[in-house]
């Protein structure tokens, strides 16, 4: 599936829709969107699907996020080239991919606690470029202290609450950006950011609905 396609148009097309309904506002989060090749992320088979504007499967019951969510994420993020960021649910590689064009891949660890995507995600960000992004298997809701500190975590995967281990790693103002709800698919996507005497200032965003964070200090398996 997918011969035939004019990917690269298809990206541009995709992009225009994005920016003409309000998602995209940031130039450096355009490019990142024109720069990274959505089709490389998704199934064999949903590839002339890939610039469709909603959720794709990727196996084991997860989705990599529509792109007008992502771009509401990255929006929020408020990335600099340079920034250290913590990604917990590499999924597909996709979303990764998009922040190692904004801060450097060298500045992108992404946790994955499902061993076969995250394989998967290795192997989608190394066929783009994106080697040096640094995959990590384990529970991302403990976070990655190994690599702190950080300047923005981002989620693509909605918890109860916000772990304590997100918080303690930031730099202020270091920023959170999560999907945080009382059920797993019932979220809004919450931006805490970190004040310099450690406390979180919360801002409630966009109602959303991700796939379980599923973790020690998150939904239980
Ligand atoms: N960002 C991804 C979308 C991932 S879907 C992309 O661009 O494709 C959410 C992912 O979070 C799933 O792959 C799921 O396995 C993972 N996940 C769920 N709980 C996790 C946890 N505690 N730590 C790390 N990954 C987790």
């Amino acid at each position: 599936m997918g011969r035939g396609v004019d990917f690269p148009a298809e990206r541009v097309r995709m992009v225009d829709r994005l920016v003409r309904s309000g998602y995209l506002k940031d130039a450096a989060v355009r490019a990142a969107f024109l720069a990274v090749p959505r089709e490389a992320f998704v199934r064999p088979e949903d590839r002339s699907a890939a610039y469709q504007d909603v959720p794709l499967p990727i196996g084991s019951g997860q989705t990599i996020s529509a792109p007008s969510m992502i771009a509401i994420m990255l929006e929020e993020a408020r990335l600099k080239p340079g920034e250290r960021v913590l990604e917990i649910g590499t999924g597909s590689g996709y979303h990764a991919a998009l922040l190692a064009f904004l801060v450097g891949p060298r500045n992108v660890v992404t946790m994955e606690r499902n061993r076969s995507l995250a394989e998967w995600g290795r192997s989608n960000l190394a066929a783009v470029g994106f080697a040096d992004v640094t995959v990590v298997v384990g529970d991302g809701s403990l976070g990655h202290p190994d690599r702190a500190p950080y300047d923005c975590i981002i989620a693509t995967a909605g918890a109860p609450r916000i772990p304590g281990a997100w918080s303690d790693p930031l730099t202020p103002p270091g920023r959170i950006v999560a999907p945080i709800g009382s059920s797993p698919p019932g979220q809004v996507l919450v931006v805490a950011t970190r004040r310099s005497d450690g406390t979180l200032e919360i801002r409630e965003g966009t109602p959303c609905a991700f796939v379980p964070l599923v973790g020690a200090q998150a939904w239980p398996a």
